[in-house]
């Protein structure tokens, strides 16, 4: 059985970025200033953001050019290939089509360098030396690392400890790349030093790390800070995933029915689903379906509240679901996905019900993941085996309902660096935690109170 593989030209590599708040039908409530608790303005980010990430952060225009310098740098990768699971499909003996976008191909691994790269770029272009910057699994860690490379910056990583520990090899990239790489909590920073002395055994979270990198890059003056989710900057740049995607299925002669993809911070799922809601709000029928753990369930169990990005409260409160700032969900394998919140995009489409979202147990996932692995070849990340879970799911109700349908997700990146948690998962230790929801309930007690 042949594989399908939907691949465009280099010169098919989208020149400019979708973005959705030209089309979405309520443009998120603005980001608040921490102590004010009133609208920030373009100063108050410019202390660890450079002017033209602010002004990507708000703009309404539809369309965005991508820099040539970046556009130089994504042919490294890009365009990147468009699959049918064929044997999949058999596997499961289904009539849905299921095809995946797969960005394991960038030179990290994952969908990240989508970003990392214009955001270097920017920085750079800010005349910026250093970026301090958190990460969960690696990921973004060693897509900013090898952007760091591309344009001459400091790369400063706090690795939330127990990702630094379960993954070494994510942190042995980085380091090859030039970055340098701390696990978080440290006692570097002011956050740090307060989350240890109330927790020496503190495995960390991606909120206390980015506490960390904030206050590192506010208290530099040739510091700034990158994030690699949840802002609409971010989500932006990821839109080359969608555009390419959408030309692919032209090639292809279909469209989807189903569009799946996990969500961490929201910025796969943007970047895949965003030019497809721009249909579906142009009045195409089709589903979006976002995709998380049932120990860090932030759209299925969160609210739909202002809250602070980070542990310590020292991010602008932004409008998303959320289980609370100082919310630390387990150490599940799926690092990536460990976020207490959401983007405020993908959180105002979801409450605006153009986006739906499910939560699933780790072995579950797990159990997808041998499948797919075993149907397609390619060992999927954790974190993209919830997308992948969800597919199966969908094509296996299609085959109950006799329907056909096409469905695409996004193979948000590969899992060769993550095989400590696949040999885990084969010796039985990869266990389901519960839904921890005693410290959810806490959590959502602390939060900020907004008039
Ligand atoms: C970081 C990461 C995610 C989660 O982040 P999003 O911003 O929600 O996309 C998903 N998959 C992979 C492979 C990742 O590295």
């Amino acid at each position: 059985m042949k594989r399908t593989k939907i691949i465009l030209e280099d010169n098919d590599i989208p020149r400019q970025w979708y973005n959705i708040m030209a089309d979405m039908p309520t443009i998120p409530k603005p980001p608040l200033h921490p102590a004010t608790k009133k609208p920030v303005g373009p100063d108050d980010l410019s202390a660890i953001f450079p002017m033209a990430l602010i002004e990507q952060e708000v703009t309404q225009e539809r369309w965005i050019t991508i820099p040539e310098e970046v556009l130089d740098c994504y042919t490294l990768w890009r365009p990147s290939p468009l699959y049918r699971a064929h044997r999949l499909e058999k596997a499961l003996d289904t009539p849905a089509k299921i095809y995946y976008k797969y960005e394991g191909v960038s030179p990290s691994g994952s969908h990240k360098t989508n970003t990392s790269i214009p955001q270097a770029y920017y920085n750079k272009q800010a005349g910026i030396k250093r970026i301090a910057t958190e990460t969960g699994a690696g990921q973004w860690g060693a897509a900013i690392s090898l952007a760091g490379v591309f344009f001459g910056l400091e790369i400063t990583v706090y690795m939330v400890k127990v990702s630094y520990n379960q993954k070494p090899y994510r942190r042995i990239s980085m380091e090859t790349w030039g970055a340098s790489v701390y696990p978080s909590p440290s006692t570097l920073t002011n956050s740090g030093r307060a989350i240890l002395e109330k927790d020496p055994d503190s495995h960390g979270s991606l909120g206390i790390a980015i506490s960390e990198a904030v206050e590192d890059a506010a208290t530099h003056k040739d510091t700034n800070y990158a994030l690699g989710s949840v802002l609409n900057h971010v989500l932006l740049h990821q839109t080359v995933i969608g555009l390419e995607l959408k030309k692919q299925f032209e090639l292809a002669g279909d469209y989807p029915d189903i569009v799946i993809a996990c969500c961490g911070g929201g910025s796969n799922l943007g970047g895949l689903s965003f030019p497809f809601l721009y249909d579906k709000i142009h009045g195409r029928e089709l589903r979006v379906i976002a995709v998380e753990p049932e120990s860090c369930p932030t759209l299925t169990k969160g609210q739909f509240r202002y809250d602070y990005g980070d542990t310590a409260g020292l991010t602008p409160l932004l409008m998303m679901y959320t289980l609370g700032h100082d919310f630390v969900p387990p150490g599940i394998h799926a690092g990536g996905l460990r976020y207490h919140a959401d983007s405020s995009l993908v959180s105002q489409l979801t409450h605006d019900r153009l986006i739906e979202a499910r939560a699933y147990h780790q072995t579950e996932v797990f159990t997808a993941a041998l499948l797919f692995s075993k149907s397609e070849g390619i060992i999927p990340a954790p974190e993209s085996s919830h997308a992948i879970k969800c597919a199966i799911d969908e094509a296996l109700l299609a085959k109950e309902e006799g329907k056909e349908k096409t469905i695409v997700f996004s193979l948000s990146g590969h899992g060769y660096l993550d095989l400590t948690a696949y040999s885990d998962f084969l010796e039985g230790k990869i266990i389901d935690c519960s839904f921890p929801e005693d410290k959810i309930k806490e959590a959502l007690q602390r939060l900020p109170v907004i008039d």
